[in-house]
């Protein structure tokens, strides 16, 4: 941290929103003297959710038509295959197949004509021969298959951007746990316990403007916000997705879907798998009361009968527990799926604070596109 009082722009979180959100601001006021700083509390960048994902680039069928998550998929997918390509990230556009039994027919029908309206044009219907085709050993009468689904190297991804962000002048501090926010006439006044071998263990500073991008810790930041209307802060609910690698050799070549859950609480157990072909299954919805990112081992048995509907080669001894991530989720057990939430002033009243909840999948896909509606909100 550097010793000047303050900074016009204040990020709180170094994840990859946090991030996307600093890369896009500083282009934005590039070579207009305005200053900007991500805080975060951890060591490097990207930590928590940001890393706990299927780091796949979701082409955005299932959103709600008109929702944030749908508009800002569609919109952050091509944003974020461009920028791969300009900057070199590792990336693969190897599609997706959402199959299908017989009996799920209307409903698969039902996720295209959601796509469609979401502006996913190039969804194909296959038959059992065409799919067979695809990917021999799966077992399923029909299977939509969407092209420009893929997946992203994240880690790479959230490199590239606090480099580039770094380039343009912002200031990226680790090790500085927001604490409190207080409100001054016009300005906030930004509280830190920095690690605590580092000298001074606090440190406080004057920031214009305030965006709050902590994950699952963006409920607690907005309650430590002098000032703030508590009632504006939305009920946070953790919900745990468990992820097993395969232990054999990736017998597909596309990442395989079967149909979503129930309120699309998740996506269904998916085979998916990272840039190296490692296959991954994964991951399952479990509502939990705290953080804990422990496997239950025993799971696989179930995992395994859950695959074996459209993979019946699956066996329960070829999968091992690999990592688990938490939904910072905003709607509870068997509510409806709620949106991405960003508040702003016309919400809690605050003139220069945006607050981002609920930022679960797919916030990975749609990063470049909330930096942007961010920026678009943002006026010194
Ligand atoms: C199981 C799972 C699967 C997913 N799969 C996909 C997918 O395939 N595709 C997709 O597009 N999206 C996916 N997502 C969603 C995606 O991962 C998230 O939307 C995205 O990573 C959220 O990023 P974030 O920056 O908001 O949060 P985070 O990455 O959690 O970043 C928040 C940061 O804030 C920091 N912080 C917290 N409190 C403080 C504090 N007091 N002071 C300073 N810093 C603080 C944290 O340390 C953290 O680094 C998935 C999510 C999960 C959980």
């Amino acid at each position: 941290m550097s010793s000047r009082d303050g900074f016009d722009i204040c990020v709180i979180g170094a994840g990859v929103i946090g991030l996307a959100i600093a890369y896009e601001l500083a282009k934005k006021y590039k070579n207009q003297d305005v200053s900007i700083v991500i805080l975060e509390r951890e060591s490097s960048f990207g930590q928590h959710v940001s890393s706990r994902n299927s780091e796949v680039i979701h082409a955005g069928i299932y959103y709600p038509t008109g929702s944030l998550k749908a508009e800002l998929c569609v919109m952050g997918r091509e944003l974020l295959y461009s920028h791969c390509e300009q900057f070199g990230v590792a990336h693969q556009k190897t599609g997706k197949l959402i199959v299908a039994k017989g009996t799920e027919a209307y409903a698969l029908a039902k996720v295209k004509e959601n796509a469609i309206a979401n502006g996913v044009l190039d969804l194909q219907l296959l038959d059992r021969v065409e799919l067979q085709k695809l990917e021999p050993n799966i077992e399923a009468d029909m299977a939509l298959h969407s092209p420009s689904t893929g997946i992203i190297d994240s880690h790479g991804y959230m490199q590239s951007l606090l480099r580039l962000a770094e380039n343009l002048g912002v200031q990226f501090s680790p090790y500085s746990r927001v604490e409190k926010i207080d409100t001054d006439a016009d300005a906030f006044v930004v509280h830190c316990q920095l690690d605590e071998n580092r000298s001074p263990e606090h440190y406080e500073f004057n920031c214009q403007q305030l965006i709050n991008a902590a994950g699952l810790e963006a409920q607690s930041i907005a309650q430590s916000v002098s000032a703030i209307p508590k009632n504006t802060i939305p009920k946070l609910h953790y919900c745990k997705g468990d992820y097993f690698d395969y232990r054999r050799r990736n017998p597909f070549s596309h990442l395989i879907y079967p149909m979503p859950e129930a309120n699309t609480t998740g996506l269904g157990i998916h085979a998916t798998m990272d840039m190296s072909s490692q296959l991954k299954f994964g991951p399952d919805t479990e509502y939990i009361e705290k953080v804990d990112f422990r496997i239950d081992g025993n799971k696989a048995k179930a995992f395994a009968e859950n695959i074996s509907s459209y993979f019946p080669g699956i066996d329960a001894g070829d999968l091992k527990p690999a990592y688990s991530g938490i939904r910072p989720k905003l709607s509870g057990p068997g509510e409806a799926a709620a949106d991405f939430e960003i508040q702003e002033e016309s919400v809690h009243g605050l003139s220069g604070l945006i607050q981002l909840f609920g930022m679960e999948s797919p916030g990975l896909t749609a990063s470049l596109a909330i930096a942007r509606y961010i920026s678009n909100r943002v006026d010194l």
